[in-house]
């Protein structure tokens, strides 16, 4: 029988043994109540619906023009990148390279990563490069939260450099949906993926 591993309360420092949780059950500390672990709500299904409902947005939000840019008098539509471009060449290299980082290349590759492990460990298999795919994710995932904080610097910095006004349409809409969708799937522990990891290596 395989050993369950420990789990210590962050709090008061109280040592447990781990064990697997009914759906949506809560573990908690029977010294200080603090909680320790708890199931996750949602299973690899709803994890892998969820990523590429993700994908999809993110390929809407990319696609459709955001900002109305104008330059020597010509007025064009800009998507994403077209803003991060003009956001360059006004001399704001900084923000734009930021804003390509954790705007555009963050969030695809949070979303390859994902797309990577989920299918093989839903088939109860562990991917190829399973450990080097699940410490990008941990790398990655704290700056895809400041998406929308970034999209909003670059927004900000273009409209200041009186280049550009945002289209509040389908592209700004799906930036806003991918954030949420995103802001979900980086709230997942990661610790559990390790879990059923481990569960199909046995
Ligand atoms: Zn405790």
């Amino acid at each position: 029988m395989a050993t369950q591993p420990l789990c210590v309360c962050e709090h008061c420092d109280a040592v447990y043994r781990r064990r697997a949780l009914a759906r949506r059950e809560i573990a908690r500390c029977l010294r200080c109540g603090a909680e320790l672990y708890r199931d996750q709500r949602y299973d690899l299904n709803a994890m892998l619906a969820l990523t590429l409902a993700a994908l999809i947005v993110f390929v809407i939000a990319n696609v459709y023009p955001i900002v109305r840019i104008e330059v020597q008098g010509v007025a064009s539509e800009a998507t994403l990148w077209g803003a991060i471009m003009a956001t360059w060449n006004s001399g704001v290299g900084v923000v734009a390279a930021l804003a390509a980082a954790t705007v555009f290349f963050f969030p695809l590759g949070q979303i390859a990563l994902f797309l990577h492990v989920l299918p093989a460990l839903r088939r109860g298999r562990v991917p190829v490069h399973f450990s080097d795919a699940m410490h990008a994710l941990r790398l990655v995932q704290p700056w895809s939260m400041v998406e929308v904080f970034l999209l909003g610097a670059l927004v900000s910095v273009v409209k200041l450099a009186g280049l550009a006004e945002v289209i509040p349409g389908i592209g700004l809409w799906a930036f806003g949906i991918l954030t949420l969708l995103l802001t979900t799937l980086t709230g997942f522990d990661l610790r559990r993926l390790w879990e059923i990891a481990d569960g199909a290596r046995r």
